[in-house]
Parts: C-alpha cells; sequence; structure tokens
C-alpha cells in the first residue's frame, strides 16, 4: 500500500479513510484534524492559555504533542488517582514527556493532597470507582484552571471514547447528556471553557501518533475501567466498525451536524441555580457544600477508619 499523500510505501492504513500514510504525512494528517477542529469549533482563541488534562496515556500525550507543534500556549496538569500497581508508572509517563519538551506540568496528587484515593472514595461515596475518579478530576481541573489562569481545559476524548458516549446516550434515550455531549463547553459561572480536539482521530491513530512520534506511554489500562459500561459500548462500535469501516465516525459527525440540535432543547446546565460551596467556593447547585467536598469528606473520614482498623 502506498501513502495517499506522497505514494511512498504506507505504514499505516486508516480504514474509515480508505487511505494509508508514511509515517511523515500520517503525524501531519493527524496534526492537519486538531487543527481543523479546533478551529471549526472555536475552541481555543489566539492568546488564550491551555491546561491539558494528562494522564500518562497515548490520548492525552498525543494532544499535548498537537497542541505544543500547533504553536499553543498549553501547560499540563496530571492527577495521581493513588490507584495500586497503575498510578505510580502513569505519573512518570507524564513527567518524563513535560521533561523532555521543557513544558510546564502542574501535578496534583489525590492521597498526598486531599487525604484519600479512587477507590476509597469510591467506598465512603457508594460511587462506582470512575464516578468518584470523574467527579475529582471535574473538580480539580476547574479549580486548577481558574486559580491558574487558565482560559481553557483541553482533554484527549477520542473518536472511540465520544462515539461509545453518544451510543450509551442514545441507547438510554439520555436527551439531556446528549445535549451537552459537544466538543467545546462555554465557560463562565466559575468554570473553564472545556474542549476535546481530538474527536476526529481514533484511538487506533493516537497510539500511532505517539509510536510514530517516539512518545512514550502508558499501555495499561486503569485497572478500574473492568466492568465499565463504555468498554462495552466500544466493543459494540468496533465490531460495526470492522464490517462497515465508517460508521463510528459517521455516527458521531452526524450526532453534530444533524442530531444535536434536535436535542440542544433538553441542555439544562442549571447554572441559573448556582451557589458558591460555603467551603471551597465553587459553583454548586447544592446551598451548602458541593459534591466534592462531600465526597472529601466521606473519604477522608473512611481512609482514617481504615487505617485505626488496619484495612487495606
Ligand atoms: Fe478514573 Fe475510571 Fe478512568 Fe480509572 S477508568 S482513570 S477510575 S475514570
Ligand atoms: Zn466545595
Amino acid at each position: 500500500m502506498k501513502c495517499r499523500v506522497c505514494r511512498e510505501p504506507a505504514v499505516i492504513e486508516v480504514r474509515r479513510h480508505n487511505a494509508g500514510f508514511c509515517q511523515g504525512c500520517f503525524l501531519t494528517h493527524c496534526r492537519n484534524q486538531v487543527e481543523r477542529v479546533i478551529k471549526e469549533h472555536s475552541m481555543i482563541a489566539p492568546g488564550d492559555r491551555v491546561l491539558v488534562a494528562v494522564s500518562g496515556g497515548k490520548d492525552s500525550l498525543a494532544l499535548w504533542d498537537i497542541l505544543l507543534r500547533l504553536g499553543y500556549s498549553t501547560d499540563g496538569l496530571y492527577i495521581g488517582l493513588g490507584i495500586e500497581g497503575y498510578s505510580e508508572g502513569s505519573g512518570g509517563y507524564a513527567k518524563r514527556f513535560a521533561a523532555e519538551k521543557g513544558a510546564e506540568l502542574l501535578d496534583v496528587d489525590l492521597p498526598r493532597d486531599y487525604g484519600y484515593d479512587v477507590k476509597t472514595g469510591a467506598a465512603a461515596d457508594h460511587r462506582v470507582p470512575c464516578s468518584a475518579c470523574g467527579l475529582s478530576k471535574r473538580h480539580i481541573f476547574d479549580r486548577a484552571a481558574l486559580d491558574g489562569g487558565y482560559d481553557v481545559v483541553a482533554t484527549g476524548h477520542n473518536l472511540d471514547d465520544e462515539a461509545a458516549v453518544l451510543l450509551g446516550n442514545v441507547l438510554h434515550w439520555d436527551l439531556a447528556y446528549m445535549a451537552r455531549q459537544r466538543p467545546v463547553l462555554p465557560g463562565g459561572d466559575g468554570f473553564p471553557r472545556k474542549v476535546k480536539p481530538l474527536v476526529r482521530l481514533g484511538e487506533r491513530e493516537t497510539a500511532a501518533y505517539c509510536v510514530l512520534s517516539g512518545i512514550d506511554y502508558q499501555v495499561e489500562e486503569c485497572p478500574m475501567s473492568v466492568g465499565n459500561r463504555q468498554l462495552g459500548y466500544k466493543d459494540a462500535l468496533n465490531a460495526i466498525e470492522e464490517r462497515s469501516p465508517g460508521t463510528k465516525s459517521a455516527f458521531y459527525s452526524g450526532f453534530l451536524e444533524r442530531g444535536a440540535e434536535l436535542v440542544a432543547h433538553a441542555d439544562v446546565d442549571g447554572r441559573e441555580s448556582l451557589h458558591p460551596c460555603s467551603k471551597c467556593g465553587a459553583p454548586t447547585t447544592s446551598r451548602e457544600t458541593c459534591a466534592f467536598c462531600r465526597l472529601v469528606e466521606r473519604a477522608t473520614s473512611e481512609q482514617r477508619r481504615r487505617i485505626t482498623v488496619g484495612t487495606p
């Protein structure tokens, strides 16, 4: 197979484009896709300071690399989740990447800075781990962005992630979630703007981007993801994609072009009823403390109890 652009031998085939690319043209293709998404959705304005959510995995490191190469002003933020056998490694990949690029990486550690880990937080708050993790990450990113004067938070959600979430939302006819499933969420009222510049790249492409540009990333998946519903939706979409290449992309981009408008009326973000959290000042619909402060309180007392009774 030859490269679609330069006709040299291809090193990767992207079936949904029915095309092969050589190393150089593939990397350029990925960067062009990201640049187009950023422009089309007005994600980042000239002069904006961008905070990149960096996990040490392929998506976030590919995103940070591309944004740096496109000339955006970016710093990274890594959150250590205290997940045994996983978090120790992921932080190392994030830190090595930042050091190689001479880029600034902010570092928050849940056990060190907040006194709990994801597993304890989930048990104490009667949530599944991914829910406690998501709540913690959202709060910490919002806080860091506002405290650090960043205009926008960029996350590494890729096409596979977004198509899987969309499928879940459609299967449950969750119109409110669908209405908020956009690649840009506007800022204001104590929230930074949030953008997903990788929505045109599949996870196979972000992995290939890292390998072909020499970026070392954490290959192991988070052990807490086992049984995660989204993985089932990804498998289902992959099975369809295998038979009909391009379906996943058509599903997601078709939603943005035609479906999103139909469900826009269901977007009730509740911002009109926000109050500052009595403890941390973050915007919340609760009259007292926000969900994150309540999670921290329960999780830290659970952590203390475990230490006292000697539970691992
Ligand atoms: Fe957090 Fe769940 Fe992702 Fe693990 S799989 S990093 S627990 S959201
Ligand atoms: Zn709070």
